[in-house]
């Protein structure tokens, strides 16, 4: 029998009925309502002739057994934000349960096909996302600073972990689920407003932006509003307001989906009667290519060089957080893009602005692709995400076309 998307547009109004509310989907990772949604998932595969385990970091996997032990992963997951949306994530699981059983109904495969349930890929609840597949990939190095986040009702990680039977010292246990992985696909809502521009339903994602993250103190003189005259002042906040400008400029020269967003300024004393005297910006810039996001770094702190002589003010730098571009594999984004035309028509290629566990999975050296559906009015984290429903069973019909090339190229290279 072929896939039925219908049915997964059943299941994701059903799991929305069971563990959401008014205000949205309620399943953070690690309370009631995401082991109950874990539970009804596991009930939707019950009947199928899988193997279910739970690895070291909470991660459930399920595991059809082929002529080869190589697998191909279908991976997302089932918790939410708080008040969230009813696609985000449990969509990527759900495709991938709908295309397990036309598997199953095929006899066996050719390789071995998993469906992955990561745990906690939003870090509602702790502030740290991506931890299963991050455990998983080898890349959880920061064990001493989750054993000390708490979440907001002072309970800490490692309890929260371990009445779901998760123990934090031996998370990283969990790499050796990868160990015959030889390809991992996910399909995920976009979050963005770039496929309903386009007026197309799917596209094929390129990879994840690299991030650079910096904290800029802008550094002038305190001095009356009154008694000073404009050509007097050193102002910190004149310094940032050019770079906010400049910014834009950056991003539009440096193209191919470059952004540059300067997040806020706290400005000191920061009162009506005085000259600003320092200025703390933040500056968020990404983009798909490593060698870019540098240059435009590049640029932007030659250009503050160039506000703070004019203005007669310091300038100082400090890195927040940043993250390498991670590529999608080549070979698995055509095929995502031909399994995209074959079942919408049309395809696009598009990078991924946030995170999200395929890019661990690639960063562990697993061949791996993501499938975007388009997001109305690119809202997501929120009630109002929402996907036209042909929509959706465009993007079941697609994962399955993706999954049956993969499983195939797998094969001739086992
Ligand atoms: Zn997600």
């Amino acid at each position: 029998m072929p896939i039925q998307p219908s049915r997964t547009v059943v299941e994701l109004r059903q799991l929305q009925q069971l563990t959401g509310d008014e205000n949205g989907a309620q399943r953070v990772a690690w309370t009631e309502t995401w082991a109950q949604a874990q539970e009804w998932l596991a009930g939707k595969l019950a009947g199928l002739p899988l193997e279910a385990v739970t690895d070291e970091a909470g991660n459930r996997w399920w595991t059809l057994r082929g002529r080869s032990e190589r697998a191909v992963l279908l991976g997302g997951h089932i918790d939410s934000v708080p008040n969230g949306g009813w696609l985000d994530g449990c969509l990527n699981v759900l495709a991938a349960v709908e295309v397990l059983r036309r598997i199953v109904e095929e006899g066996e495969p050719a390789v071995t096909v998993r469906l992955v349930n990561w745990a906690d890929e939003e870090g509602a609840r702790f502030g740290r996302s991506l931890f299963g597949s991050s455990a998983a990939a080898g890349s959880m190095r920061d064990q001493e600073e989750l054993r000390k986040l708490t979440d907001r009702d002072g309970i800490a990680l490692p309890d929260a972990l371990a009445a779901h039977g998760v123990d934090l010292d031996r998370a990283l246990e969990a790499g050796k689920q990868l160990d015959t992985a030889a390809a991992y696909l996910e399909l995920h809502i976009e979050q963005g407003p770039v496929l309903e521009a386009l007026e197309l339903p799917l596209g094929a994602v390129l990879g994840t932006f690299g991030v650079e993250r910096h904290r800029i103190t802008w550094r002038g003189q305190a001095a009356h509003a009154g008694s000073t005259p404009m050509a007097e002042r050193r102002d910190a906040l004149a310094g940032a307001a050019k770079l906010a400008l400049e910014i834009r400029e950056i991003a539009r020269a440096t193209g191919d989906g470059a952004v540059c967003t300067s997040g806020g300024v706290v400005c000191r004393p920061g009162i009506v009667t005085s000259v600003v005297e320092t200025a703390e910006q933040l500056l968020d810039q990404r983009h798909l290519d490593a060698g870019k996001l540098a240059s435009m770094l590049a640029a932007a702190k030659e250009a503050a060089a160039r506000f703070a002589q004019e203005e007669r003010i310091e300038v100082a730098w400090e890195r927040i957080w940043n993250i390498e571009p991670i590529l999608f594999h080549p070979q698995l984004v055509d095929f995502c893009d031909e399994a995209v035309r074959e079942v919408a028509g049309a395809s696009h290629r598009l990078p991924s602005g946030p995170l999200h566990d395929a890019a661990e999975v690639a960063r562990a050296g697993v061949p791996t692709v993501m499938m975007f559906v388009q997001s109305l009015r690119g809202l997501s984290h929120t009630k109002l995400e929402d996907t036209r429903e042909e929509h959706l069973e465009l993007a079941v019909a697609a994962l399955d076309r993706l999954a049956s090339k993969t499983i195939a190229w797998v094969a001739d290279h086992a």
